[in-house]
This record gives C-alpha cells, sequence and structure tokens, in this order.
C-alpha cells in the first residue's frame, strides 16, 4: 500500500533545478545582448522565449510537480521567464531605434539639391536633320528655298512636265483643296517639294543652285512606313555644261556627309516626267559598308542582306521643264534629286517606325533631337 505522495526526487525534475533555470535565463539574456540587429532578436526570443524554449518547458515541468513543490520553482522559472521577457523589449526597444536612426540617415533626402522640375526640350529630329541637310549644301555654295505647303495646280504638276492626262497626277494621291460649287479649286496640298524648285526657275536667273526641304501630302494610310504627310529634300543645279556627272559627285557627297565618310550611291534606270535620264538613288549600306552581312555572316538588318539602300529619285532636268519656268533649254542644263528626309533619319538612327518622328512623344523628341 502506498501513501501518499509526498515526496518527490529533485533530480528527476532537472530542468526545475535552480541551476538549470538560472542557466537557462543567463543563456537567454546573454543571446539579447548579443542580437545585433531585429532580425537575429527574432530567432533570440524563438529560441529562449518561445514554446520549446528550455523555460517554457520548465514551466510546463512544474504541473507535474507534487504541489508543495509547485510554489517555489514556479516562483524560480516565472522570475528568470520574466527577466527574459523583459530583456527582449528593452532590446526590442534599442534595436527600434537603431533601425530607425539608421533609415533616417541612408534614405535622408536633401533638399537642397537642385531639381529638374521643368526639364529642357529637345528641337523636334525632322527640324534638326532638315537643318543637317540644309548645312551641308550650303557649305557647298547651294541656297536653302522654302514655298507654300498650299499650291497651285499648275507649278506642282504641269510646270514639272506631269500635264492633265499624266498618270503620275493621279499616281501621286493628291489631296484636293475644294472649289467653288462643282469647279474644280486648282488648288492642290503639294505632293513634292518640286513646285519650289519651278517658282525658283520662275523668279532668278540661272545659275541656280537651291536645295529645298520640306513637308508634303499624299493620300497614304498611316503605318509603319506610309504617312499621309512626311518631309522631302529636293535638289536643283541649273547651269551651263551640267551634267550627270555633277549629279552623282553631288550626292555622293551629300552621302558621305550624312552617312559618313567611304558612303556613296548608285543610280538605277527610272523614269520621271521632270527629268531625262532619271535614276532611283541607291545609298551604300553605312552599317554593312555594302557587304550585305555582319561579322556573324547573317545578313545585314539595315539594308536587308542588300548592301545598298533606296534613298530617292535624280535625273538630268527634262528641258521642256526649263523651257516652262522660263529657263533658256539651249544655253543651260541641270539636274535634280528629292529624297525623304523622314526616310533618311529612319536610317540614320535604326528607326523601325515611321509614326515615332510624328507623334510627338517628348522622350523620343529628347532622344533623337538634341543632337544629330
Ligand atoms: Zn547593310
Amino acid at each position: 500500500m502506498s501513501g501518499p505522495n509526498t515526496d518527490y526526487d529533485p533530480v528527476e525534475v532537472a530542468a526545475v533545478q535552480p541551476e538549470e533555470v538560472d542557466a537557462a535565463r543567463d543563456a537567454a539574456l546573454a543571446a539579447i545582448a548579443a542580437a545585433a540587429d531585429l532580425e537575429e532578436l527574432k530567432r533570440v526570443r524563438t529560441e529562449h522565449a518561445g514554446d520549446r524554449s528550455p523555460l517554457a518547458l520548465a514551466n510546463r515541468e512544474i504541473g507535474a510537480l507534487p504541489p508543495q513543490a509547485r510554489k517555489e520553482a514556479g516562483q524560480r522559472v516565472g522570475q528568470a521567464r520574466g527577466a527574459v521577457s523583459k530583456a527582449l523589449a528593452a532590446r526590442q526597444q534599442v534595436l527600434e531605434a537603431e533601425h530607425e536612426a539608421r533609415i533616417l540617415v541612408e534614405e535622408t533626402v536633401d533638399v537642397t539639391l537642385p531639381t529638374d522640375r521643368m526639364p529642357a526640350g529637345a528641337r523636334h529630329p525632322i527640324t534638326t536633320g532638315s537643318e543637317l541637310i540644309a548645312d551641308i549644301f550650303v557649305a557647298m555654295g547651294w541656297e536653302v528655298a522654302e514655298g507654300p505647303v498650299i499650291e497651285a495646280e499648275w507649278l506642282n504638276f504641269d510646270a514639272l512636265n506631269l500635264g492633265p492626262d499624266h498618270p503620275a497626277r493621279t499616281m501621286q494621291d493628291t489631296f484636293w483643296t475644294a472649289g467653288e460649287g462643282d469647279a474644280e479649286s486648282g488648288v492642290v496640298l503639294r505632293t513634292h517639294t518640286s513646285p519650289v524648285q519651278a517658282r525658283t526657275m520662275l523668279s532668278q536667273e540661272p545659275p541656280i543652285y537651291v536645295v529645298c526641304p520640306g513637308r508634303v501630302f499624299r493620300t497614304d494610310e498611316y503605318d509603319a512606313t506610309h504617312s499621309p504627310m512626311f518631309h522631302q529634300v529636293e535638289g536643283l543645279a541649273v547651269d551651263e555644261g551640267i551634267t550627270m556627272a555633277h549629279l552623282k559627285g553631288t550626292l555622293d557627297h551629300f552621302a558621305a556627309q550624312m552617312f559618313g565618310e567611304g558612303i556613296t550611291t548608285r543610280f538605277r534606270p527610272s523614269y520621271f516626267p521632270f527629268t531625262e535620264p532619271s535614276a532611283e538613288v541607291d545609298l551604300k549600306c553605312f552599317v554593312c559598308r555594302g557587304v550585305g552581312s555582319g561579322d556573324s555572316g547573317a545578313p545585314c538588318r539595315t539594308c536587308r542582306g542588300e548592301g545598298w539602300i533606296e534613298w530617292g529619285g535624280c535625273g538630268v532636268v527634262n528641258p521642256r521643264v526649263l523651257t516652262a519656268c522660263g529657263v533658256d533649254a539651249e544655253r543651260y542644263t541641270g539636274f535634280a534629286f528629292g529624297m525623304g528626309i523622314d526616310r533618311t533619319l529612319m536610317f540614320r538612327h535604326g528607326l523601325s517606325d515611321l509614326r515615332a518622328l510624328f507623334e510627338g512623344d517628348v522622350r523620343f523628341t529628347t532622344a533623337f533631337g538634341s543632337e544629330l
């Protein structure tokens, strides 16, 4: 028969031994003091004050003790746990303060630094591009000529040997202004910058050396490579003894100035009403330099492996155009050429979409318009 369980063997409940509780407390306090940041303190908290920490386990042991031993053990463990949680709270406060102080230093905003609330804009790449082209010709002694964008039908077509029945007249998909009643207005949005050439010949005597950059209009769809409004540059030289050789030399110089030394042009036979003979101008690809492929052997993306890029049209001015514009075709000859400014800029900057030039995105203008 066994009596009431009044005796207990302290050895069996080692976790509640004073030395064990003191040791657990001291280890916890040391770890808390050593925690260098909030992250580490969190780990210390779990290890020394969590459900599976030595002091929590000791606390659970208390319930298994004989009643007469519980009070003393409970007090001891409770004090130890109290000391640990107080130390944790204190350390937490210190580390939080440090953390805040560090953030204040690291994320300081210097309000005295100059700001750029009104970023400087940039001129549009078409403006700077047109000026660059004009500069190349002005350096050769040419003049820059300009004319109206709303132009007389006669100057846009007839003076340039595009008679009333000429297919190019419809080919060029012209915007006509509205006339009075049923009458035709006889006024168009110019389909090319050539009327400026006609105006120049009508208003001044040869020798004539003019370059005409400007805006032109055709009823094209608006997509990545077409626009109903685009920009052209045309050149006209009228003087005694002007030949196709002068034309070739001039365009080669233009190409080299625009795209780099060694970039030349080649001519392919073509037909334009205002020139005879006429040629399409190709530009030697300035990326692969006419080779058609890159170092890896892959086809050049700029010229699609051709080595040449279509650039514009040119030719010796048709004597009928000279005569129509009051120039003595027996004495003078001339050459003319024209190319798209937008297209030229697309090659030069590697743009794939023409629309980027017209949609007025300031980021685009800033990137391409500030320098050329
Ligand atoms: Zn190429």
